[in-house]
């Protein structure tokens, strides 16, 4: 294609109001539709993008903030000028983002025409080879805010025009690729006492000076640099922090001004979309030293936190571990729930780090129902501002590690897990570490109660639960109105007096944490009482779960005591049990395998629960 028709369809595209053709010719804009070509829904006033799904997990609002960041750059914004750079924790998905957005670039390109000049070895905007005038028009005629009417191709495209008339340069259709360096290119400082600018603007070829017989001829150049390599697309700085004054002036004069100064060429405009990403320590130590004040206002800092959804890190974690041998599903549960806390502990208080971990939690429902939505706001405000919140802690690839290193021998049940983590973290760090040694205390609860849910679950059968939870509730409320109100209880069937059963209202009393008196037991009646006729007026049926969580719970342990009971001695695998106990550990670890656990994983979970549990409570 010349370039003359290629303007002429680039006008005619944006007369019929296809703003894509614009976005195709900034290397932002290329990234952006890369993007939204997956499409998107929106959540919470934010957008959810199908590009990361899979992928990424927990950090919608971040990676929301992203693509904000990139789609003001191609319409030409301000940002279009600045260094992106993703600071986070190790391990917190900054160099997995980066690498979505090369794949997707690239895919990008492979499915829709996007051109350059024939022969230039930089890949050259073709908007920038147009005469002044013309590029002048299109910026304030068309729209096309990013182009400045004083952009210039590179020397190679400038010695064609040149030798041409603008309207017959040829155009070619190019492809981005991450392994042949086209339009995507990674530069790594390298040697620190090394001056070699090369890496970043490419140098002298002797080899072509051979062929083109004259030193001033741009083509002796080799443009192999990362910012030439990248031109069009993406250039990703690993560690910029690292890099040297003289480096980092020729950054800022490609962030800044679009430009690469070549020493016999002269400088020309390039169109590249700069992307970092590092740590919050380096990013400090690099803006206190003196070469880089220039530089603090060119860089467009987001913060790529640690996940803090409990549902989401169990995702990642599925992700990154190689289940060699069997797992409990238990095992992803308790290692889900410590990372989280080690992240943020250090944040919270104590006391409402279990609040703060079903806030977080994507998909609990729960909390929105029984909090102040006020306060859940600010708490998860303070999480996407703060730089301090979600920046510390462990991070998905050491929990993944432990994990692939114990499924590589045998089957891994979550009291390896555990084990692990006491082994890893906290045995030899006693003192030095007492946020750990609480964060584990508070996942061994944690596993505690999984295991005597999930017991309970397989003791029951799953739908039993509820059911038997209701009758149980029915009971206390009668009873306690009876109690109260000092009247008689008849049975219900055959109409005989019976006792107010004490023993059970008190053992409720104590799981309900109240102080078992008259005053007490008024003040729950009174409000059961209410919530009750309020349901009625409203033609609504009371669901313990939503309505009264705490007495589901209280009610559901109540229940799990008793039954624990029955079947307690037979735990105990290394004492003979009778042939009862044997049938209703065979059930019981039927239906554990139902849920996924093998033969061996549910009889550890068992022992584990006769050793531990039962014992202490
Ligand atoms: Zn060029």
């Amino acid at each position: 294609m010349r370039l003359i028709n290629f303007y002429n369809n680039f006008i005619s595209e944006i007369e019929k109001e296809n703003r894509n053709i614009i976005y195709q010719y900034n290397a932002h804009g290329l990234v952006y539709l890369s993007i939204i070509e997956k499409g998107y829904k929106e959540k919470n006033g934010i957008k959810i993008y199908n590009a990361f799904k899979n992928e990424i997990f927990g950090l919608d609002y971040f990676l929301d903030r992203i693509v904000r960041f990139i789609y003001s750059a191609a319409n030409g914004q301000d940002t279009f000028k600045r260094i992106l750079i993703l600071i986070g924790p190790p391990g917190s998905s900054k160099s997995s983002i980066v690498s979505i957005l090369k794949v997707l670039l690239e895919e990008y390109t492979k499915n829709h025409e996007i051109y350059a000049p024939k022969d230039c070895p930089n890949r050259c905007n073709p908007l920038f080879l147009l005469p002044r005038n013309l590029k002048e028009e299109l910026k304030y005629k068309y729209g096309v805010n990013y182009l400045e009417s004083f952009y210039l191709p590179c020397p190679v495209c400038q010695k064609t025009l040149r030798e041409n008339p603008w309207e017959e340069i040829e155009l070619v259709p190019i492809q981005f690729s991450r392994l042949g360096n086209i339009g995507i290119s990674t530069y790594a400082p390298g040697d620190p006492n090394s001056t070699d600018d090369s890496v970043l603007i490419g140098n002298f070829s002797i080899a072509k000076l051979s062929i083109y017989k004259n030193d001033s001829d741009p083509r002796v150049w080799n443009y192999t640099g990362a910012l030439q390599s990248g031109n069009r697309g993406i250039v990703e700085f690993v560690e910029i922090m690292k890099s040297k004054t003289e480096h980092l002036n020729i950054l800022l004069t490609a962030s800044q001004d679009k430009m690469i100064v070549l020493k016999n060429f002269g400088a020309y405009n390039i169109d590249t979309f700069l992307i970092s990403h590092t740590n919050i320590p380096e990013y400090q130590n690099f803006i206190q030293r003196s070469d880089t004040e220039a530089f603090r206002d060119r860089l467009f800092v987001i913060k790529i936190p640690y996940n803090l959804s409990y549902t989401s890190e169990i995702k990642i974690i599925k992700k990154l571990v190689k289940e060699i041998n069997h797992m409990d599903p238990l095992v992803y549960k308790v290692s889900a729930y410590f990372s989280i806390l080690t992240r943020i502990i250090k944040s919270y208080k104590k006391e409402d780090l279990e609040k703060i971990i079903q806030i977080f939690d994507e998909e609990n429902e729960n909390i929105n129902n029984n909090s102040d939505s006020a306060d859940i706001e600010s708490i998860k405000k303070e999480y996407y501002e703060d730089f301090k919140v979600g920046m510390s802690g462990i991070s998905p690839r050491t929990i993944a590690n432990i994990l692939s290193e114990l499924s590589s021998f045998d089957e891994v049940s979550c009291i390896d897990v555990l084990k692990k983590i006491y082994d890893n973290f906290i045995k030899f760090n006693q003192n030095k570490n007492v946020e750990y040694n609480e964060c584990y205390s508070m996942t061994e609860k944690f596993l505690e109660n999984e295991i005597t849910k999930t017991v309970i679950d397989a003791l029951l059968g799953y739908d039993e639960i509820d059911k038997e939870i209701d009758l149980l509730f029915r009971k206390y409320y009668d009873h306690l109105g009876a109690y109260v109100n000092k009247t008689e209880l008849k049975d219900p069937v055959t109409g005989k007096k019976i006792d107010i059963d004490e023993t059970f209202l008190s053992s409720i009393d104590k799981h309900l944490k109240i102080v078992s008196d008259y005053e007490h037991r008024k003040n729950v009646y009174f409000r059961l009482l209410s919530l009750t006729s309020s349901l009625l007026l409203q033609n609504q049926t009371l669901s313990l779960k939503k309505h009264l969580p705490e007495f589901y719970n209280a009610l559901k342990e109540y229940m799990f005591k008793e039954k624990i009971k029955l079947f307690a001695p037979s735990l105990n695998f290394d004492i003979p049990i009778s042939d009862e106990s044997k049938n209703i550990i065979r059930m019981i670890i039927d239906n554990m395998k139902k849920i996924g656990f093998s033969e061996k994983t549910a009889k550890v979970v068992l022992k584990y629960m006769n050793d531990n549990i039962i014992k202490f409570s």
